[in-house]
């Protein structure tokens, strides 16, 4: 690939994206990914014109969970035309290569192939669009963060210590390169069990709130650990959509609410 540009070489364009939400995390596995698709969904069910974008270099889901895996994006003569379902348009890395491909591309060609697919696309008019960012806080997070005209970014987090050690590191990488950061979401706050509601807190509870607090960051709303959550991503049509009127949607649809 060609050298990407340098950070610092000033913010990429996207004609007609009015607003760009970053959905970030300290560390993977965290559910950035399920908490990305579920917020645009929960943006799109608000009557706004939403695309996701999988900026998750290394682990592209979104094709897998937005319900797209095997297809492959068109071409309006140079520009690729994104992918559409549920009511969003969908772009992702994954798209581009096979399934099984592992990706061992080193940071700047991560960088140059991200921008080239950001340039690309053929957006059309957007009212918001949510980047699901790569897990962590090294050069790919930061120059993104630095060349993508960023509105603001959201940092998902368990509640375990760890994870929010990471997630302040996040929240950090951010406001060095003045984004504002619109606050934390606490996902796989607690669990509920089927059969007889007792909640359990399996990754201890609060502590992203607390943490938040601490960070003078927003808490914008907790999400529990429900296998309904995981199922409904695997199958390709995410809880927001697979149940609307659940609680789930509506947690989401309170966290989209603030963003
Ligand atoms: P990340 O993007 O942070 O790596 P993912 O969104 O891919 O994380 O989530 C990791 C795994 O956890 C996936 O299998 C996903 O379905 C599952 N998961 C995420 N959030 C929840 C939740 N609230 N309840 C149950 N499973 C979840």
């Amino acid at each position: 690939p060609q050298a990407p540009k340098q950070a610092g070489a000033g913010k990429l364009e996207l004609p007609g994206v009015k607003k760009i939400i970053a959905v970030a995390s300290g560390k993977g596995g965290v559910g950035k990914s399920t908490t990305a698709a579920n917020l645009a969904l929960a943006l799109s069910r608000m009557g706004l014109k939403v695309a996701l974008f999988d900026a998750d270099i290394y682990g592209p889901s979104m094709p897998l969970m937005m319900g797209l895996a095997g297809i492959k994006p068109g071409n309006r003569g140079d520009r690729i035309l994104p992918l559409e379902n549920h009511g969003v348009k969908v772009m992702s890395i994954g798209f581009m290569m096979p399934d099984d491909a592992p990706i061992i591309w080193r940071g700047p060609m991560v960088m140059g192939a991200l921008e080239q697919l950001l340039r690309e696309v053929e957006w059309g008019d957007v009212d918001v669009m949510v980047v699901d960012m790569p897990p962590g806080t090294g050069d790919t997070q930061l120059t993104m963060s630095q060349r993508v005209p960023l509105a603001g970014a959201v940092i998902v987090s368990t509640p375990q210590d760890i994870a929010l050690l990471d997630a302040r590191k996040g929240l950090n990488m951010f406001r060095k390169v003045e984004v504002p950061v619109l606050g934390v979401i606490e996902n796989m706050s607690y669990y509920v069990c089927p059969s007889c509601g007792h909640r359990e807190h399996v990754f201890s509870h609060g502590g992203a709130r607390q943490a938040a607090e601490q960070l003078e960051a927003d808490f914008l709303g907790e999400i529990p650990l429900d296998i309904k959550i995981r199922e409904t991503a695997d199958e390709g049509t995410p809880i927001v959509v697979a149940d609307p009127q659940g609680a789930h949607a509506k947690a989401y649809g309170e966290i989209a609410r603030k963003v």
